[in-house]
């Protein structure tokens, strides 16, 4: 493997999280706040800037993109950045997040760009409850986004929840069911004090050790040592052995030490932590050598030995960074 991607801690980075708009049709309530400003266009890196750069680092050494955002399906010219992005020799795998409300029309386009596993965000099977925690969401359309990614032929479906109490706790053996229905798999999300949302996260704060528990209650568990290539620790379910349940638990089980990314927000600049401020702004460069490489390449290497040990989010949810979810790249 190429070191052109090595940390000051000697940690290798293959791994890119690139959003591709800030912007959503949803607003959920622990990414952002009711009433949401986003990027003038000319801030926003052009499909022709993602690719530039997506190219550099797969030549650097990363080897797995994630597509996020904002909702990376309301980008538009979407499939064709994924085209051009999974046609990278070098790349081992293009994958996504998305909040499903346009898989209905995409999955297939999509998995024919060469888009290979999908995550797709549902917090909910509550048609009520799924709009209250969205605020715009349309569930049936979201289910209708699952059943067509299920049909469209990519490697690997997982459903994301990020877990509160009062609002979807007492919904997580009714998630776990679906996912065995629909054998694909799905990961609970502690959340993270990312930007002021407008109500306290701590009081609806809640650990993967009790939703574990709950789920335990339910079903036999088995560790299990897989990895996914990112920070998810998963369970299997002794009687269904299809679906891998992951538990991604920022705030109570730090998992800095085997770090292997950095997100890179729509307007190019290279976050090296999610849970700490420091950046490089790759899109001045971008812009400054149109043609060179080489001046992008070196700073994206000494921003690296910068990137911190850890972040240090702690359970009761205090805001500690001021930037939102969809600026981050979730
Ligand atoms: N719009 C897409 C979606 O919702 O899947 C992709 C972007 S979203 C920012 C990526 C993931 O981040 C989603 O699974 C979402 O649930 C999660 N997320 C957003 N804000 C979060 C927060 N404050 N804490 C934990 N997870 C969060
Ligand atoms: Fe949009 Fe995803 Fe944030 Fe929800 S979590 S508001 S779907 S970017």
């Amino acid at each position: 493997m190429s070191t052109g991607m090595q940390d000051g801690f000697g940690r290798q980075i293959d791994y890119l999280r690139m959003s591709v708009t800030d912007r959503c049709d949803f607003r959920c309530v622990y990414c952002m706040a009711k009433n949401m400003t986003f990027l003038p266009r000319q801030q926003v890196l052009t499909l022709e800037e993602l690719q530039r750069l997506a190219a550099l680092f797969v030549g650097l050494g990363v080897r797995k993109i994630r597509l996020t955002g904002g909702e990376p399906l309301i980008r538009p010219g979407i499939v064709g950045l994924c085209r051009g992005i999974a046609a990278l020799p070098g790349l081992r795998e293009l994958v996504m997040t998305s909040n499903g409300s346009q898989l209905g029309r995409l999955a297939r386009p999509l998995a024919e760009a060469g888009v290979k596993r999908m995550n797709i965000s549902l917090d909910s099977l509550d048609g009520q409850k799924f709009r209250a925690i969205t605020r715009n969401g349309d569930l049936d359309q979201v289910l209708d986004g699952i059943e067509a990614a299920r049909g469209a032929g990519f490697e690997r479906i997982k459903l994301n929840c990020v877990v509160m109490k009062g609002r979807n706790f007492d919904e997580v053996p009714a998630l776990v069911q679906y996912a065995i229905e629909q054998g694909i798999d799905i990961s609970f999300i502690e959340e993270m004090p990312l930007g002021e949302v407008g109500r306290s996260r701590g009081e609806s704060f809640c650990s993967s050790d009790e939703v574990r528990a709950l789920i335990a209650s339910r079903y036999r568990l088995l560790d299990s040592t897989e990895n996914s290539g990112g920070p998810a620790r998963y369970v299997r379910l002794e009687r269904h052995p299809e679906t891998r349940i992951g538990f991604i638990s920022p705030n109570s089980h730090n998992f800095c030490g085997s770090c292997n990314r950095v997100r890179m927000t729509v307007e190019g600049r290279l976050l090296l932590c999610l849970g700490q401020d420091d950046a490089l702004d790759l899109r001045g460069l971008l812009r400054r050598y149109p043609l060179d490489d080489q001046p992008l390449i070196k700073a994206v290497q000494q921003a690296l030995r910068r990137k911190p040990l850890r972040h240090d989010f702690s359970p009761e949810g205090e805001v500690q960074i001021v930037r939102f979810m969809n600026m981050s790249g979730g």
